[in-house]
């Protein structure tokens, strides 16, 4: 009996991998979605309005909606940026959305496998064979692919393996606790609003934040700075905002990639999406959406692979997502570098973001995900007023 060839192994079913699944059943393609399960991924659920509407997700997902950012500076002043009119920062409980957008597939046409991926093979034959085990201890088994997407998140396997380099990128390390909501909102804590405190004691590098998902919240930290403890920031910051008595429901920690691969695809029939690409924006950590861009873009260029045989298609996913992102993640990479760096610049950066011209760029900037254009005059006044901060010739307070 001859083999089975799948069009499409798409190994990890994340936002990328799923959302990658999904677009190639719906073109008409064979696929196996492969994920390990048993294991929620650690993030803070953040979610921009825009993702819902480009990737028809309903509101029911989303567990909490800010409608307000609360910057904190390394003396402790405090600046709400409220999101106005234009929209709120949405929460999503990764447990569900993920599963959720797996049964998506699934309903699109993807077959599902619960099993863990192992390696990649080859003999004679034409296509790539993906080794996997169904659970610890199982026999391997094999499937063979015209096409494998590696989805399968930070510090990925399938581009360890097949992608020079990849074993490089850098991360920052987040960790979060998830803790049962207060019953009532106070100063500390608001179950509509963000918080992100930029604060050398609590993140020599990074940020970290408490995160409203209505009955929980998510209370975490990132650094790339191997010696500092995450566990005593979080600590720290709980104690602080006496959110030590709530009951802590999990901790968990895991890397995010910041410097998207130079390669996505091997030239042949591997290719890489979502955090497995190196795709979270610098200084803000965010990559739900960029996954799912990043995964439709993927399917796409794959498509476009298996329809001619020609494996330069896959060169175009990576070009694609660099062209529409690729100046706000170098912009928010310079920033991270620059604003992160000591708590003087921290101070400053809190500042400001207490200028409306400000917090309205960076709504749009978050709404939209792109740098707004429309208001050539507001970006040469944030632009100067940048300049002013950075050569410090503004007070650090006002
Ligand atoms: C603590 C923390 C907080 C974060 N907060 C936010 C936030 O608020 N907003 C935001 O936008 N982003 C946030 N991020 C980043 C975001 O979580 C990731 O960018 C996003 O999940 C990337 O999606 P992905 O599909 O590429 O990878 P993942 O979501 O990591 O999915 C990869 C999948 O592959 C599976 N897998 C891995 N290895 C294998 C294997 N060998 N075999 C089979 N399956 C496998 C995994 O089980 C997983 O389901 C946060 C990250 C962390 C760590």
């Amino acid at each position: 009996m001859s083999e089975m060839v799948y069009d499409a192994v798409v190994i990890g079913g994340g936002p990328a991998g799923a959302t990658a699944a999904r677009a190639l059943a719906l073109a008409g393609r064979s696929v196996l979605l492969m994920e390990r399960g048993g294991r929620i991924k650690p993030c803070g659920g953040a979610i921009p309005p825009r993702l819902l509407a480009d990737f028809d997700i309903p509101q029911s997902l989303l567990v909490a909606r800010a409608r307000a950012a609360r910057m904190v500076a390394p003396s402790g002043r405090a600046v709400d940026m409220p999101v106005g009119e234009i929209g709120y920062v949405g929460m999503v409980d990764r447990e569900d959305f993920d599963e959720w957008l797996r049964e998506r597939a699934r309903h699109s046409g993807a077959e599902r496998l619960t099993a863990t991926f192992e390696k990649i093979a080859r003999d004679d034959a034409p296509h790539p064979i993906v080794i996997f085990r169904r659970s610890r201890g199982a026999p391997l088994e094999r499937v063979r692919a015209r096409v494998v997407i590696g989805a399968d998140g930070a510090r990925s396997a399938v581009a360890k393996q097949c992608l020079p380099g990849a074993e490089r990128v850098p991360c920052v390390f987040a960790y979060h606790e998830i803790i049962r909501s207060p019953q009532v909102s106070s100063d500390a804590f608001d179950g509509s609003r963000c918080d992100v405190f930029y604060q050398g004691r609590l993140s020599p590098d990074f940020y970290a934040w408490v995160f409203p998902h209505g009955e929980t919240a998510s209370i975490g930290v990132g650094s790339a700075n191997k010696g500092f403890s995450l566990r005593g920031a979080i600590a720290t910051m709980r104690a602080d905002l006496g959110l030590d008595r709530c009951e802590t429901l999990r901790r968990e920690g895991a890397p995010i990639p910041l410097k998207p691969l130079k390669r996505w695809d091997n030239g042949a029939d591997v290719i890489v999406a979502g955090d497995a690409a190196g795709i979270v924006a610098p200084a803000s950590g965010e990559g739900i959406y960029y996954a799912m861009v990043g995964g439709q873009m993927v399917a796409e260029a794959a498509a476009a692979f298996l329809a001619t045989g020609d494996a330069r298609h896959l060169h175009q996913a990576r070009k694609r997502f660099m062209q529409e992102h690729g100046t706000v993640f170098m912009v928010l990479g310079i920033m991270q570098y620059f604003w992160y760096s000591t708590d003087k610049r921290r101070e400053r950066f809190v500042t400001m973001c207490d200028d409306k011209d400000v917090q309205e760029l960076t709504w749009q900037a978050y709404m939209h995900k792109r740098l707004v254009r429309a208001k050539p005059m507001a970006h040469l006044k944030i632009f100067l007023k940048d300049t002013a901060h950075l050569l410090g010739l503004r007070a650090a307070t006002r």
